[in-house]
């Protein structure tokens, strides 16, 4: 074959996108909701938004960021996530200044160059909510109640929230250096691609999925210990919110972002339902990063989740129902009058709503029978040429066999 999809990347056949749009409506639904308006923003930025917004030094950026030069000799990147975008624009389109609090959702493809697995794609879906300008503990539960959500209405219940407070970065200084005191005696028994995260970030150390680096890290000093009072009743507003909203929940001490504008609030959720790749969304408070890419001081709290994850999740529980609603009606005609006559019947109850196909094959009636059963149509429309000038059709019902003679008047209002 000539042309492939390139490594990492997916096509969404016709027969697919019905569970697609099955969980986007979900996701819409949920996200009106609680309120959450969609934001659409583009994908692709400056190079320089991704490396400022996600951090430097972050897998994302060193590794994993679809980078290209444009026509104008600028640095373009395919949008690894959508949170700095959504900062960016928040910024740009002073969005802070025309509401006290922005409550936004976004749906679309993202674009990461990891090696592909299950459930690990190069270009992948996400959506997310982000609320940017509360302060309030309370809407980071909120948010974690939206992404909780989603799942449930999935039909997804098998899944744990994993929770922590990564507190703030003079805190995670002061951690960072006990750790570090730690972690040097042991640096050459650490796995070499673990080693290298001692100078550039050790707290990502306990983001390890390496067995032998989670056994050293054993006795650790952990962020927790250092939160101050501040840090401590945040956190536990977090933790009494959930637990007032119905939303069972696990501190995870050794949970840590792998993004560097995180603060305080970091939550993960994860499903024994799927692989190795079992995080099915994350997020956090990330009240620097506003700030950071040019804007002013602006609390926020966001989580994106992945739909190719959620989907596999929904098909492991046996979810197969989604809603897809087949043909109402398949029209019937096989000479050149009736043919004639179907296309302006179909037209008529199109017209009226209907969800209707014909024959473009120069099938036989037979044929056209064994295609409208192919189709799952409800009804099919026999167009006989002696039926034509009292424009009276047999119209049959395909699930009971009963079979009428109708105006389209009275096939428009009984499948109304
Ligand atoms: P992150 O932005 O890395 O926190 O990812 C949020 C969610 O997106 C994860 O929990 C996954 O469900 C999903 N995700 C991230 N990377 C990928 C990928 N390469 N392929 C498929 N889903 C992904």
């Amino acid at each position: 074959m000539k042309y492939q999809r390139i490594k990492g990347t997916a096509d969404i056949l016709p027969s697919e996108t019905g569970k697609w749009l099955y969980l986007e409506e979900i996701i819409r639904n949920v996200m009106a909701r609680f309120n959450y308006k969609e934001i659409r923003v583009p994908v692709f930025e400056t190079t320089e938004l991704f490396a400022r917004g996600i951090g430097e030094g972050t897998d994302i950026v060193n590794k994993e960021m679809y980078t290209f030069t444009d026509m104008g000799g600028r640095s373009i990147t395919l949008r690894p996530e959508a949170t700095a975008s959504v900062v960016r624009c928040f910024i740009e389109e002073s969005l802070g200044k025309k509401a006290p609090l922005t409550k936004v959702y976004y749906i679309g493809p993202m674009f990461r160059q990891e090696k592909p697995q299950k459930g690990r794609q190069r270009q992948f879906y996400q959506f997310g909510a982000e609320a940017l300008g509360s302060a309030d503990p309370r809407i980071d539960a909120e948010n974690i109640a939206v992404s909780v959500q989603v799942l449930r209405d999935c039909g997804i219940n098998q899944f744990e929230v994993a929770l922590n407070s990564v507190a703030t970065p003079p805190l995670r200084a002061k951690h960072r250096e006990r750790l570090l005191e730690f972690v040097r005696p042991i640096a050459s028994q650490l796995p070499e691609v673990d080693r290298e995260k001692i100078d550039r970030n050790p707290l990502r150390l306990f983001d390890s999925k390496l067995e032998l680096t989670q056994q050293l890290l054993q006795g650790a000093p952990l962020l927790e210990q250092f939160y101050d009072d501040d840090v401590r009743r945040d956190f536990d507003i977090v933790k009494e919110t959930l637990t007032r909203l119905g939303i069972p929940y696990a501190v995870d001490p050794r949970l840590v972002r792998g993004l560097d504008y995180y603060t305080r609030t970091a939550f993960e959720i994860r499903s024994s339902l799927l692989g190795a790749q079992d995080a099915l969304s994350g997020g956090g408070r990330y009240d620097l990063l506003v700030e950071e890419l040019g804007g002013d001081p602006t609390p926020a709290v966001g989580f994106a989740a992945g739909m190719e994850r959620t989907l596999l999740a929904m098909e492991a529980v046996g979810q197969s129902d989604y809603g897809e609603k087949s043909l109402d009606v398949f029209v019937i005609a096989e000479s050149e009058p009736e043919r004639k006559q179907a296309l302006l019947l179909t037209k008529q109850l199109r017209d009226g709503g209907k969800t209707v196909d014909l024959d473009y094959l120069g099938r036989s009636q037979k044929a056209q029978m064994k295609e409208a059963a192919r189709q799952n149509a409800r009804f099919v429309l026999f167009v006989f040429t002696d039926d034509i000038p009292g424009e009276m059709f047999q119209f049959k019902n395909l699930s009971t066999g009963e079979q009428q003679k109708l105006s389209i008047d009275e096939i428009l209002r009984p499948i109304a």
